[in-house]
């Protein structure tokens, strides 16, 4: 299919068929899935580890690890120990650091773009300048409260 226009409206045929049959496709793919799972579950796994493997390495941070990630180190921004709605590769990927549970910190969004890839840098002074920026701004623009700044040195908080 090499005419741009064939391309095109068949591209469109799919789409709408897709749009119109959406739980019967959801049904196959279920069953399909299910019969894989019992076939072949090592096959299964292989293909799960993975994607998982590749979302690692694009920096991807699934609702799980994202969980253990503010099960171990607490709800609070690493940095302005102010409520943490995100996650931070502590050492960035870009500079090597991996997507796990060691290298991710909870943290919030307005500190996060403030760190953005800094490497290797000064926590304490990073800290510093992150929270005198707020002082000066309030630019967190939610109700920023006190410091209640947790240290990446500490050792992680057990979940009770
Ligand atoms: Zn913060």
């Amino acid at each position: 299919m090499e005419d741009p226009a064939k391309r095109s409206a068949h591209n469109a045929y799919h789409r709408r068929y897709r749009a119109e049959h959406r739980e019967r496709i959801r049904q196959i793919s279920a069953k399909n899935h299910e019969k894989a799972q019992a076939e072949k579950p090592e096959q299964i796994e292989r293909k799960r580890h993975r994607r998982r493997d590749r979302e690692r390495r694009a920096g991807f941070v699934t609702r799980k690890l994202k969980f253990e990630v503010f099960e171990r180190y607490g709800p609070h921004c690493y940095l302005c120990g102010g409520t943490a709605t995100s996650t931070d590769h502590y050492r960035p990927l870009a500079a090597g650091g991996a997507t796990d549970v060691e290298n991710l910190r909870p943290v919030c969004k307005p500190c996060n773009s403030r760190k953005g890839s800094a490497w290797p840098f000064d926590e304490g002074e990073l800290r510093a300048r992150i929270l005198a920026e707020y002082e000066l701004e309030t630019s967190r623009g939610d109700g920023f409260t006190s410091p209640n700044v947790i240290s990446c040195a500490d050792e992680p908080e057990v979940a009770s």
